[in-house]
Parts: C-alpha cells; structure tokens; sequence
C-alpha cells in the first residue's frame, strides 16, 4: 500500500498537524517538533501532547517522522556548540518518544574550518552518544544531502562508513531525499542511474535500513550540488523519472513524504495527486 504523506506545520497547537494530514488525505507524516531554526527549545503542554497521540491513532497515521532542528550541526569544530548539539538532540529524541515518534531525520553535520576526516570523526563520537542516551523506539534516520560547501553525507558510502563505524545499530537507519540525490550526480531521470542508486544502497547499507524517502523533484541540474526542491513531475527528474522510482519494487514499500514548494494553497494538493497518479496500484 502506498504510505505517502507531507511535512507538515505545528503552528498553532501541534495537534493541529494531525488535522492537515488527515485533510491532505495522507496516511504517514513529518513534522519538526519545535521550530527548526530558532535555538530556544519550548516544552509542549502534556494536554497537547496527549490530544496529539489520541488524533493521531484515530487517523492511523503511520510512521510518524520528525525533521531535526537547523541549529545543531553534530560536527561543529566548535566545542562548546559542539556539546550543546550533542545535548540537545538527546533531548529532541526524547520529545519526538513523547510525541510517538518512530523516526527521527538529520542532516549529518558540516565540519567547516577543520577537515572532513575530523569532521566525520566527531559525527561519529556525537551519534555514539545520542544512540545511547536516546530512547530506543526512536529510529535515528541520517539523510544524504547535496553535497553543498562542508557538509558530510552526499554519497551513501559515506552514511555507509558511519553506520559500520559504529557498529551497525538497529536504531540507526537512513532516509533517502531524491533531490538531494539527483543534485549529488545520481540520474534519477534515467533507468539506469535509479537502477546504480538502489545497488549501491543495498550493497553499501542494505535496504532495510532505508525507513524514509523524501519525494522532491529538482530546478538544478544533475551534480548541480544545489538543494531548490521543485513540485513532482515538473522539475529535471521528471515525471517517468517519478513513475519508476515510486513503483520500484524495492522503493514502493517504502513511506515517501514530500517536500515540495508550499507557495500556493494547492500546491500539496497537486504534489499528492501527482505522487498519486504516477503510483501503480495493480503491483501492489
Ligand atoms: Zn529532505
């Protein structure tokens, strides 16, 4: 069955989400747990969180991802921001097991003024401790990026050596984004290079661990390292780009949330329907 869903606002009370969903018609969801770029973390009222986790089970939303917050960066040459990224992300992993969460998705970090292999280091140091003192309902999803600047995690051989490194923990998974994946040089347009990517992933990582797919198109060009997410269909992907990759038959299964551009009040309308359409029930 396709789980398909959307990252969707807390603004206002957070229960509130539950109600957009369930009017986009989605059955799995990603929000942020507080805003994403502010470094002041507000509790939610127990009310809240209970009206959220009754909503949610009446609308049978599943999985429910979180998105971490900006302003942490695991692998900050700074020490003493450094700590603070540490000490907060526990703590975000502890609010998304109130929230019920099962995933949590993280950009890996940026190790800019020092060197990618101390920057790696220090990721790897940082996950260690957040994977032990989080709870463990909670999946830690590291989503591969663009490739921009000093940021780590454009290739999955990347995600593959700190997963290895440390050890290879079942609360630790990856989430795919195909933006961020076309933008990095692989050819989502073409058969062949979706065919390259899930190989990869499979021989690097193993499917298993893939628990999320954000669904993007792209404005930028392949190997473009740029992050302008573009509506399904009508960006350089494309849209038999998006037919083959939501049928394959190893990516299907997996729950796909969009991210696309939110200008117009019908804009994820249209993205769902797009997603939708392009979907082969009769394989399922
Ligand atoms: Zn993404």
């Amino acid at each position: 069955m396709l789980r398909l869903g959307v990252q969707v606002s807390i603004s206002g009370k957070i229960y509130k989400a539950i109600d957009r969903i369930v009017e986009l018609g989605c059955n799995t969801m990603q929000i942020f747990s507080r805003n994403p770029r502010s470094f002041r973390r507000k509790p939610q009222e127990k009310d809240d969180l209970d009206e959220f986790v009754k909503r949610r089970k009446k609308a049978d939303i599943n999985p429910l991802a979180i998105h971490a917050v900006y302003t942490l960066n695991l692998a900050s040459y700074n020490k003493r921001f450094y700590r603070f990224s540490v000490r907060d992300f526990i703590r975000d992993m502890h609010d998304a097991h109130d929230l019920g969460a099962e995933l949590m998705v993280t950009h890996v970090g940026s190790f800019k003024r020092s060197t990618y292999q101390d920057g790696i280091k220090r990721v790897i140091e940082a996950l260690d401790k957040i994977l032990k003192k989080s709870p463990p309902s909670v999946t830690l999803l590291l989503e591969n990026i663009s490739g921009s600047g000093h940021w780590i995690g454009s290739h999955f051989s990347e995600l593959a050596y700190i997963i290895d490194k440390l050890g290879r923990p079942k609360n630790l998974g990856i989430c795919l984004d195909t933006c961020h994946v076309f933008s990095a040089g692989y050819n989502l347009s073409e058969e062949e290079g979706l065919n390259n990517l899930v190989t990869e992933i499979d021989s690097l990582i193993g499917l298993d661990r893939l628990k999320l797919i954000h669904l993007n198109d792209t404005r930028d060009t392949l190997g473009s390292k740029k992050d302008r997410h573009w509506h399904i269909g009508e960006g350089q992907i494309g849209k038999e780009g998006f037919r083959r990759f939501i049928n394959h038959p190893k990516l299907r299964t997996v729950p796909f949330i969009l991210e696309t551009p939110k200008k117009e009040e019908t804009d994820d309308t249209r993205n769902i329907e797009a997603v939708r359409s392009l979907y082969d029930g009769r394989l399922a």
